[in-house]
């Protein structure tokens, strides 16, 4: 069983064994995923100035010493044999006359981001699920929430699904976990809704080891106009030229070039927005020239245009937010957890890829390149007699939800969104990551959702049950917040155990990389949290 209907689960469901019956689950029914809303590209050294070895290097570079080299040599090495599969399948990526058109983005030594206009994240979805959709070994089900993994022996087999109107569990000889990542638990995010680190939160009940959680990357540019979602502003627009513009029409000064690493821009932006107390800073597209513009970014200025800007002639609005979680569910190199029979791939793994701070575009080759290690996945061998419903006995669920806590809970939503971004978000100190702990857990008592959701939590392998329209749209908000609270905590508290700064975590109260911790931080439940080398 696949769980995530991105770029990852897609080509995990592509990838697997071919004589494997494989489901293909996903949340949402309307395909919202952040692999679709991907716009800069793919990165893959395939320019002829380019070679495997810089792209190594850069990566290890952005990466700030926790990247583990043999990952990053199974990227570099492997990206281009993806880009040449992706072409075979049909991807109509850019060209410049015969040769793949390549863009720059910040911390590239070379133009080797591959895109297709603006929507590359897009373009790549619907193929691969034209793909799947043809893939006789797949089952695709859409709005089926995963909640649970089912554990024997300290062994996946299975999970528990929520789909339409029933609830129960589901055998699998293997579970790969393909749900994206956790940026919608800050309050500024590009992400969507869905990314809030289910499937975090799903390998942590059930015992896998988590990497590096501590470890976020902010995007410099997203829109930050009012009432409009945090819309991304591709860093290929800086690649082009675009330029960086205080409210007073300035440059932002020698201390932030618009090609930083992320990290460094972010801050260089937020420290400018507190010392001339803006809200937002301005992107000024102009310099790209409209011809490029409208060629390369058509959707990007077609949704800024529906929203009554004018980004052909008028500098954007923009602040950082929230983008990639580096950290996730440690995996080997062949996707593998800790836990025998799960496998994690994409941005809800710690594949080692990244390190403390991903280099651009490395996250769409990495969905790739990870979900084509899958292809000598060998399941484990399920007794499909045991624990089935073979009377397939359905009983109604038996569960009541007073309507002030669904009211509660979303307002605690919120105030948990804000928190992560006020606290967890580009500067983070110490102190305040404690304070913050303690108020996640004391919401986490308050609401007291494991109690008021037992009935759900407690189902045995071997019943199911129907589930009323209302129950389940209060059940689902309930559920949201619940792995919202327990992801936030989690992320928290790895960021308040790092006291130093690296990468993607900067920490005002220790600025500055030390070299005791060039080391990358585990969480498992019950124990507690601890270090472990690189490269082991
Ligand atoms: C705006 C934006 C632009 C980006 N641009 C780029 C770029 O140009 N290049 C690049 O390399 N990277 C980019 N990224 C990052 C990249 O898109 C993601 O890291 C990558 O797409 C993650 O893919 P994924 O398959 O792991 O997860 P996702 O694409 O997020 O898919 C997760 C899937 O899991 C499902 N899911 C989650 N929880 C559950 C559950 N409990 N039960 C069932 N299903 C569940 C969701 O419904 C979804 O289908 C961008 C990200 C964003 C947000």
């Amino acid at each position: 069983m696949v769980v995530g209907g991105g770029a990852a689960g897609l080509m995990a469901a592509l990838e697997l064994p071919k004589a494997l019956k494989v489901l293909l689950l996903c949340r949402d029914s309307e395909l919202r995923s952040a692999s679709r809303w991907a716009q800069g590209g793919l990165a893959a050294a395939v320019g002829h100035d380019d070679s495997p070895q810089l792209h190594r290097a850069d990566t290890l570079e952005a990466g700030a010493g926790l990247c583990e080299p043999a990952a990053v040599d199974l990227l570099v090495q492997e990206a281009p044999n993806c880009v040449e599969r992706l072409l075979q399948l049909g991807l109509p990526l850019d060209r410049d006359g015969s040769q793949l058109s390549t863009t720059l983005e910040a911390a590239h030594s070379r133009r080797r981001v591959l895109h297709a206009q603006d929507q590359t994240g897009r373009a790549l979805v619907e193929l691969l699920e034209q793909r799947v959709r043809q893939q006789t070994n797949v089952c695709w089900l859409q709005g089926g929430l995963v909640l649970q993994l089912w554990l024997e022996s300290n062994r996946c087999c299975g999970l528990q699904l929520l789909f339409g109107a029933q609830l129960g569990w589901l055998q699998a000889g293997a579970v790969v976990l393909a749900t994206g990542g956790g940026g919608d638990l800050f309050a500024n995010t590009t992400n969507p809704s869905t990314a809030r680190g289910d499937g975090v939160a799903m390998a942590w009940e059930a015992g896998a080891v988590l990497r590096d959680l501590e470890f976020v990357q902010f995007h410099p540019t997203a829109l930050m106009h009012p009432g409009a979602p945090h819309f991304l502003l591709t860093e290929a627009l800086r690649g082009e030229g675009a330029r960086l513009l205080q409210s007073n029409g300035e440059t932002l000064g020698a201390h932030a070039s618009e090609m930083l690493p992320r990290d460094q821009l972010s801050r260089a932006m937020v420290r400018e927005m507190k010392r001339t107390k803006a809200q937002r800073l301005w992107l000024d597209l102009q310099p790209v020239g409209a011809t490029k513009l409208q060629q390369q970014f058509p959707m990007i200025i077609k949704r800024c245009q529906q929203l009554g800007l004018e980004p052909l002639a008028k500098p954007l609005p923009v602040a950082p937010a929230a983008h990639y979680w580096m950290g996730g569910v440690a995996t080997d190199l062949k996707a593998a957890t800790s836990v025998q029979g799960l496998y994690a791939v994409g941005e809800v793994a710690s594949s080692g890829i990244h390190g403390a701070n991903r280099l651009a575009s490395n996250s769409l080759s990495e969905c790739l390149v990870m979900a084509r290690q899958l292809k000598d996945l060998t399941p484990i061998s399920i007794n499909a007699a045991a624990n089935s419903n073979s009377d397939n006995n359905v009983e109604s669920l038996d569960w009541q939800c007073d309507a002030n806590l669904t009211i509660t809970a979303q307002h605690a939503s919120k105030k948990l969104q804000q928190l992560c971004w006020q606290v967890a978000g580009v500067e983070r100190w110490g102190s305040s990551l404690r304070e913050a702990e303690k108020q996640a857990k004391g919401l986490q008592n308050l609401l007291n959702l494991d109690a008021k959701l037992k009935t759900f939590l407690a189902q045995k392998p071997g019943q199911l049950y129907s589930v009323s329209a209302k129950q389940q749209e209060k059940f689902e908000l309930l559920w949201d917040q619940r792995q919202r609270n327990l992801v936030s905590l989690l992320l928290l508290q790895a960021a308040a155990f790092r006291t130093e700064s690296r990468g993607g975590h900067f920490r005002r109260d220790a600025p500055l990389p030390l070299p005791y911790w060039c080391r990358h931080s585990l969480q498992k439940r019950g124990d507690n949290l601890r270090t472990a080398a690189v490269g082991l």
